[in-house]
């Protein structure tokens, strides 16, 4: 490992800052890209958010309702279980119903990746830990590569191979990153490339070093998440600690946030993630203010409008909320269109640039005009 001029942890795969696009605020790991459906996934494309359905596959309406309220939510990709023979019979229906590239995922039945993959499915993750011989994998290597679709290797703490555990004890970074390893090379065997990686726990500590030593050690994209994170506020945070933290150091190129909670809620904590770091690059950022005694509108209630009306927009546009005149213009100059709210109506900004005002009732909806029809300035 060498040092960086970044300084980050000596990584001589990251491009400097200055090589970068304006929007990414952090210098990107350089891995390889492969297409999950028509999504990149690494290589410097954006950041994409995934989730999994909850719902049982088999009941195909309720599966394709949940993948259409997460995919309204702003998800990229989706994953859904094919864990018996009635899911393997739902999934090609399925996938034909909806329109956005799903990820079968698959533990200990090799057959069913087999059949997901004839079904039409975007992507295959299998759990290296769970699936069985070398044979196996092979086979659904080949057929992957047929169809020209990547594989992700999901490692996870708590379904490591027998003999990696005996040898590290208990699950350590090594013994994840051994774990991913191992498989990635039987795929290197194969000639198949198409491989994304994800080496995931529920300790935070121990994802960040995981990943860090594939960041180092690989080009591979990696697939960032903490797993089994909890109920909401709890998930949130150890998501936004574990996935931010290494996004903040430019390792990862899709994420999952693994939420006790409706899929939906966690694209949206993904994609508040990606805001936060400067990496969102197909979603709407809301900038509002926390507001105090000087507010005279129900800023509230315009800020929550905006949220669900403009969620679906695949539109990288900043937009600031301010409920009056002491940050309002400031913020406004940041943001691509912002509004400065004052007694019963709102000052509205257009590139920096106030361009009259609206009144209160009609704020959410002209900001929402504007958004559509938002154009960056050259
Ligand atoms: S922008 Fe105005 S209303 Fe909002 S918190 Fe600041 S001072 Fe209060």
């Amino acid at each position: 490992m060498s040092e960086t001029k970044n300084g980050i942890i000596g990584l001589d795969v990251f491009k400097p800052k200055e090589e970068m696009p304006q929007s990414v605020q952090y210098p990107r790991r350089m891995s390889r890209k492969v297409m999950v459906g028509n999504i990149p996934v690494g290589g410097g494309s954006p950041v994409s958010v995934q989730t999994m359905t909850k719902t049982k596959t088999a009941d195909v309406k309720a599966t394709v309702e949940q993948i259409n309220r997460c995919v309204e939510a702003g998800a990229d990709i989706v994953r859904v279980t094919v864990n018996n023979k009635d899911a393997c019979d739902a999934i090609g229906e399925i996938v034909k119903q909806v329109n956005v590239p799903i990820v079968s995922d698959i533990h200990f039945n090799y057959t069913y990746a087999l059949r997901a993959i004839e079904a039409g499915v975007a992507k295959v993750r299998i759990n290296p830990g769970n699936i069985g011989s070398v044979d196996k994998i092979k086979k659904v290597l080949s057929a992957a590569k047929e169809r020209g679709i990547p594989i992700r290797i999901g490692v996870n703490s708590g379904s490591l191979e027998k003999d990696i555990l005996d040898k590290y004890g208990y699950p350590t970074d090594q013994a994840l990153f051994e774990s991913a390893m191992r498989h990635a090379n039987i795929a290197a065997d194969h000639n198949f490339d198409d491989v994304i990686i994800s080496v995931k726990s529920t300790s935070v500590p121990l994802m960040i070093s995981a990943y860090r030593l594939l960041a180092k050690e690989t080009d591979f994209p990696l697939h960032l998440g903490v797993t089994e994170a909890g109920l909401i506020t709890k998930g949130t945070i150890k998501s936004a600690i574990g996935i931010g933290t290494l996004l903040a150091e430019g390792i990862g190129d899709t994420i999952r946030v693994s939420l006790t909670d409706q899929p939906e809620n966690e694209v949206e904590v993904g994609k508040e993630i990606l805001k936060s770091l400067g990496l969102a690059q197909r979603t709407v950022e809301i900038i509002a203010c926390p507001t105090c005694g000087r507010l005279d509108v129900d800023l509230f209630k315009i800020v929550g409008e905006l949220e669900e009306k403009t969620k679906h927009i695949k539109k990288p546009v900043k937009v600031s909320i301010l409920g009056c005149a002491v940050n309002g213009p400031g913020e406004a100059a940041d943001a691509d269109i912002g509004v400065a709210a004052a007694k019963g109506k709102g000052l509205l900004f257009k590139h920096g640039e106030s361009i009259g005002y609206v009144n209160e009732e009609d704020i959410v909806e002209r900001v929402y005009q504007e958004i559509l029809a938002f154009e960056p300035k050259e």
